[in-house]
């Protein structure tokens, strides 16, 4: 009988008491002979696991090889894409109503002002009163109506809106 000095006992934990009979040259461990299946189940499953792993990433890069706009990466252009459209929507939609305020603007001031023309240009031709500074006066205000004038403060406000 053995001495319990060189009596080993199994490896596999608090509850088993037994002789240790069976060394694993992997870990160095010793078990008794219920736990040396126990531990060689137990390294079968970490093999599974690790197949299982390599399985997973061969059939992700398969996938990924195959159907590039499954990647992950690819729903974030996606995103990105639909944000910048929604962003570029929403500016033209805002320059459009304020094009439509303007353009009102500027044809009722338009208007107001060649009122104010018109009646100084029939007063001046009825009563055949008015001199050059008249006539300067009056061609500066039409020069000032028209709609070159308007285009020019659009390309402005569109420039502006197109830095912010
Ligand atoms: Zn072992
Ligand atoms: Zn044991």
């Amino acid at each position: 009988m053995a001495s319990s000095l060189t009596r080993k006992i199994c490896a596999a934990g608090n509850s088993c008491k037994n002789a240790a009979s069976f060394n694993c040259e992997g870990c160095t461990q010793a078990f008794c002979i219920n736990h040396v299946s126990e531990h060689c189940r137990v390294l079968g499953e970490e093999l599974n696991e690790i197949i299982g792993e390599h399985n997973d990433l061969k059939n992700s890069l398969i996938q990924q090889t195959t159907k590039p706009e499954s990647h992950p990466l690819m729903k974030q252009i996606n995103n990105w894409e639909e944000t910048s459209i929604n962003k570029m929507r929403q500016k033209t939609h805002e320059l459009r109503q304020e094009l439509v305020h303007l353009i009102a603007t500027h044809t009722n001031e338009i208007s107001i002002r060649l009122q104010k023309v018109s009646d100084q240009l029939s007063q001046g031709q009825e009563h055949d009163d008015f001199i050059e500074i008249d006539l300067s006066c009056w061609k500066k205000t039409l020069t000032n109506s028209n709609w070159i004038f308007l285009r020019h403060h659009l390309c402005s406000l569109i420039k502006m809106k197109q830095v912010h």
